[in-house]
Formats: structure tokens, sequence, C-alpha cells
């Protein structure tokens, strides 16, 4: 098979888009969304009599660009690429299918973190040789997790070279409305969207050479993008990003860009109590769980800020989102524990180059 006979046996058919609302969608049905209901092309009911209801891909697959629909005045275009790498981002062996899944979901989460609703997305794609079992399966996770988030493949690039999957996402906000890290102020209420600790132990288990527990391995293969929380943050968060290198690491890039915006330090006051550590982290010590919470990555959970008034609305709105401490101002992330006592947290994270 050619280079061409890959990229149309393989990714020129796609599964139908589930319009926003289905059952299996990803996607809260809103009003509020670009193109309606029927980012999909089909829709709700409701979604068809919305009038700016309409598919946002006017040419995909085959050109040499896929051509957008220009966004409905007072919409923004988000645009982020996250690149998986053999070795790096995955162990060798790992299921083509999560890796499909997971080359996408990681990107949605980009999306989903700024309060975008996903419109389209381009792969490019290095392969060692051409096997038709590992690219099946790699089709299957991706274009699955793209039917259920409404966001077709439109375009990218294949060539020969070690195991590289490159996808960047586009999606549509609400232009001042998108959910920033910068909004972050002294007194703000810090909340997470779920559960964290798990993906890191399945890390450890495998770096140890065993296999990871099952509810840790589901964390890490298949994250799902919190698109029903970012798409219902918008007025209500003041500062948000996605969760993908680890709560204390990620922490100190909002507070950091909250520090510029506003002018002052600004720091942190994490709850020991709160922080919700995932179920399977009762196999390992509390404090082991501990750290997992705090420096392991890959949950792919939703950071948050929002002033304290608001607190009743979020629990309302996100269910599984817990409030985990409060913003300050001057510098430094603490973990205090039910007695009040605080100790440092230092703001090691995921990093390529440490
Ligand atoms: P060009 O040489 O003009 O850049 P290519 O030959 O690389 O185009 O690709 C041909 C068509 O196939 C283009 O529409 C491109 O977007 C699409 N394409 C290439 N690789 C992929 C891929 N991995 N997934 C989806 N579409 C792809
Ligand atoms: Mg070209």
């Amino acid at each position: 098979m050619n280079e061409f006979g890959l990229i149309s046996h393989y990714f020129g058919q796609q599964p139908a888009l589930l319009p926003a609302g289905h059952p299996d969608s990803l996607l809260p049905s809103s009003s509020t969304a670009p193109h309606g209901n029927a980012l999909a092309g089909g829709g709700s009911p409701a979604a068809a009599c919305m009038p700016q209801a309409r598919n946002p891909v006017l040419l995909g697959i085959g050109d040499d660009c896929a051509l957008l629909r220009p966004l409905p005045p007072g919409w923004a275009l988000a645009v982020s690429s996250d690149m998986l790498l053999e070795g790096r981002h995955f162990f060798a062996g790992t299921d083509p299918v999560a890796i499909g899944h997971k080359a996408l979901a990681v990107n949605l989460s980009d999306l989903a973190a700024m309060g975008a609703w996903p419109l389209a997305f381009t792969l490019a794609l290095a392969l060692p040789a051409v096997d038709p079992a590992w690219l099946a399966g790699f089709r299957q996770g991706l274009l699955a997790l793209a039917s259920r988030a409404a966001c077709p493949l439109v375009g990218g690039d294949t060539t020969r070279g070690p195991l590289t999957i490159s996808i960047t996402v586009m999606g549509a906000v609400p232009a001042g409305g998108a959910l920033r890290r910068d909004g972050a102020r002294p007194g703000d209420q810090l909340w997470v969207s779920g559960p964290l600790g798990a993906a890191a132990l399945a890390v450890a288990q495998r770096a140890g050479g065993g296999h990871a527990s099952a509810a840790a391995a589901e964390r890490l293969d298949w994250p799902l993008p919190r698109f029903d929380v970012g798409l219902q943050l918008a007025g209500l968060a003041s500062a948000a990003m996605d969760l993908s290198d680890g709560l204390a690491g990620d922490l100190s890039h909002l507070l950091q860009a909250s520090a510029a915006c506003c002018g002052q330090p600004l720091g942190a006051r994490l709850l020991a109590e709160q922080l919700p550590l995932a179920d399977v982290l009762a196999e390992v010590e509390e404090e082991q769980a501990r750290q997992h919470a705090l420096h392991g990555g890959d949950d792919y959970e939703l950071l948050f800020t929002a002033p304290p008034h608001r607190q009743a609305k979020i629990q309302a709105l996100c269910p599984t989102a817990r409030m985990i401490g409060q913003i300050h101002a001057g510098n430094g992330m603490l973990l205090a524990d039910r007695f009040g006592n605080a100790a440092p947290v230092p703001a090691k994270g995921h990093d390529h180059f440490a």
C-alpha cells in the first residue's frame, strides 16, 4: 500500500459524528454551540431550528488544504497541537486503539480547558512501516473519539519515520468567554473537576516492569476530555487549564500567568483533606498516593478558579468537581493538613527537558 492508498483507506471514510446531547456524545446539548447542535451535520430537532446550525467543514481530506466555514460573529478560533512519541508518551506495545484515542483526547482536552467547542482536527503521522493491524486499531480509537466529540479529521501528513503522532485541533469559543489561565485573583477558590493520581500510578507500575492496575491503566490509556465541565464554566470560572503535567506544576503555571496579568505575586493554599485522590490509590501508602495526586501527570481533569460566591452553582453544574483550596496574594504553594499545619509544595511536574 502506498502513501495515498494508506490515507484514503484508513482516514478517507469516517464514522458519523454524534450530535451534542447524544447519549454517547462528550458534548453537552446547548444552544450556545457555534454551529448549533448540528456540528455533526445532523443534529437534534432543536438544533435544526437554529439559524446558525451548519456543518463547519466545507472541504475535507484530499486537496492541498481543508476549508472550514468562518465562525459566526463573536466567536474566536481556538487552535492547539499535541504530539505523542513512542517511548516518551506511551510505552512500546501499547494497544493501538488506545494510542489513537489518547492522541486525540489530549488535544481535545486543551479545547475543553478553554471552554471551546470542537470543530475539526488534522493528523501528522510518522510510521516506521505500514502495519495494517496497527493502523486499523489506531484508526478505530482515533475516529471513535472524533465521532463522540463531533470533531472530524480534515487533513494531515503521512511520512515514514519513528512512530510519532501529531494532532492539531481547532475549536470555537465565544470571543470574550474563553477560559484562560491568567484570570485567577486573590480570594478565588481553587477547583479540580475530578479524581487525580491514577494515571501516575499506572506509569509508576509499568515503569517498574509490572502490570498497571486496571483502573489506573484505564485513566492513563483512555483519558476523556472534560467538555462536560469546560463548556459549563463560562461566566463562572475566573481561570482554567487542563491537568496534563501534574497538579503542582500546572498550578504554578496558572499562578504565574495570573500574577503577570494582575501585577502582583499570587500563591495558593491547598487543603490536603480535599485533594480528590483516585480510588485506585488505596493500593499504595497515603504519602505515595498524595505524591501521585500532586505531581503525577496525565489525569486530564480541569483545574480552575472561581470567586467563592459561585461555589454552589459550580457544585450543582459539575458534581464531580472538588474545591481544593484558595488563591492568595503573595508567592508560594502550601499544602495544609486538617490541623492547619502547612508545608510548601514544590512546583515539580512533568518536564521533558528537566
Ligand atoms: P500535500 O503534498 O499537498 O501537502 P499530501 O500528499 O501530504 O498533500 O496529502 C494528501 C491529502 O491527504 C491532503 O488533503 C492531506 O491533508 C491528506 N492527508 C495526508 N496525511 C493524512 C493523515 N495522516 N490524516 C488525514 N489526512 C491526511
Ligand atoms: Mg499540496
